[in-house]
């Protein structure tokens, strides 16, 4: 029996905290794991401009409403849930992805959540597990399915590897050269097609 985790931002939807300095003009924001590579001093930053800046739980979220799914990642999600089943495992907070799962159909999602003060500020994020994403994988093995992992970055990387079978999507350039094992798909025709393969 398979199972397919797939990672969310940058695989069905567009990276949020990207949408979210354009979208609010604070071009901070956009500074991502690939500048900060620790995640805890990326995230404290990030809730200290949002302190700063005055925006709270909702202004995010009216924000995030105007996100739309990738073109095609709808039809595709559709599809992939109507073969096998599909949970996706993300880094991005419960309360972040209510707007984009709605869009997606309510699919399955294992991610991390924020904590949220009485008047709406983001006080804290808690990262549900470390290595949260290995863990979902190795944790899906003990129950005998065979797992199939799709991602685009680095976060999805332990993720992959630990897969049975893992499936870059879009990556960056490099990944080609840093991560041969790794298939790269570059539109969901591809992957549609590779996925075909292994299930
Ligand atoms: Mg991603």
């Amino acid at each position: 029996m398979h199972i397919v985790c797939c990672d969310l931002e940058g695989v069905f939807v567009p990276e949020i905290w990207i949408n979210v300095a354009q979208k609010t003009g604070i071009e901070e924001l956009r500074l991502t794991t690939r500048d900060i590579s620790d995640y805890d001093v990326l995230m404290k930053r990030r809730l200290k401009i949002l302190e700063r800046e005055h925006l709270n739980i909702s202004d995010i979220q009216k924000v995030i409403a105007t996100i739309n799914p990738l073109e095609g990642a709808v039809e595709f999600l559709y599809w992939l849930r109507s073969v096998t089943q599909v949970i996706i495992v993300s880094d991005t907070f419960v309360q972040f992805a209510g707007p984009l799962m709605k869009k997606l159909g309510w699919p399955t999602l294992f991610c991390n959540s924020l904590t949220i003060g009485a008047d709406g500020t983001i006080e804290n994020y808690n990262l549900r597990q470390k290595d949260g994403k290995k863990k979902a994988v190795i944790a899906l093995k003990t129950l005998n399915y065979n797992v199939i992992a799709v991602g685009d970055s680095y976060n999805d990387i332990a993720m992959l590897k630990e897969a049975d079978k893992g499936i870059l999507f879009r990556p960056p350039e490099n990944f080609k050269s840093e991560f041969p094992d790794l298939p790269v798909t570059h539109n969901y025709q591809e992957l549609k097609k590779i996925l075909e393969e292994y299930l």
